[in-house]
């Protein structure tokens, strides 16, 4: 497919479309080494045992600096979501469902839901992480365990 391309004019190749991908930094890149490997990785305070997402340095119980890795199961419940008609990005085709889900550990974690589409989980509905590999990171995405609700409005 070509297009006219404003600096490179008629038949310019169209790049691929590739879907944002994080930064990590001092703090966050284990957190996205571990996305990698296909694990959602939290923080626990070690002084207090409070369990924390999103990354940061300090704990915001206790105000420790101390902290481990905790691998997350990846089970969760629907806490929350939104189905999203209005495309922003070109990497993101609308209709899409975002869910925040709480976690086992206990943070929320925001993902979307495959399949992808108007798709409306029930609150509370038991969902799990899935992963997809980009091609600089790989990101979650809530899957509805079998059997769970979905509701269709109008
Ligand atoms: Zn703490």
């Amino acid at each position: 497919m070509t297009i006219y391309d404003r600096d490179f004019g008629v038949g310019h190749p169209v790049p691929p479309i590739v879907r944002p991908w994080p930064l990590p930094d001092r703090d966050t890149t284990p957190f996205w080494e571990a996305q990698n490997r296909h694990e959602l990785a939290f923080q626990q305070c070690v002084r207090c045992a409070h369990v924390r997402y999103p990354v940061g340095p300090m704990c915001p119980e206790c105000f420790s600096f101390d902290f481990e890795w905790l691998a997350s199961s990846g089970r969760g419940t629907v806490y929350s979501y939104t189905v999203v008609h209005h495309q922003t990005h070109p990497a993101f085709p609308a209709p899409y469902t975002v869910v925040l889900a709480e976690m086992e550990e206990g943070p929320r974690v925001i993902a979307q839901l495959r399949p992808a589409g108007d798709v409306r989980p029930a609150i509370g509905a038991a969902v799990h992480i899935e992963w997809e590999d980009g091609p600089h990171q790989a990101l979650p995405v809530f899957v509805l365990d079998s059997g769970q609700r979905t509701e269709r409005l109008g």
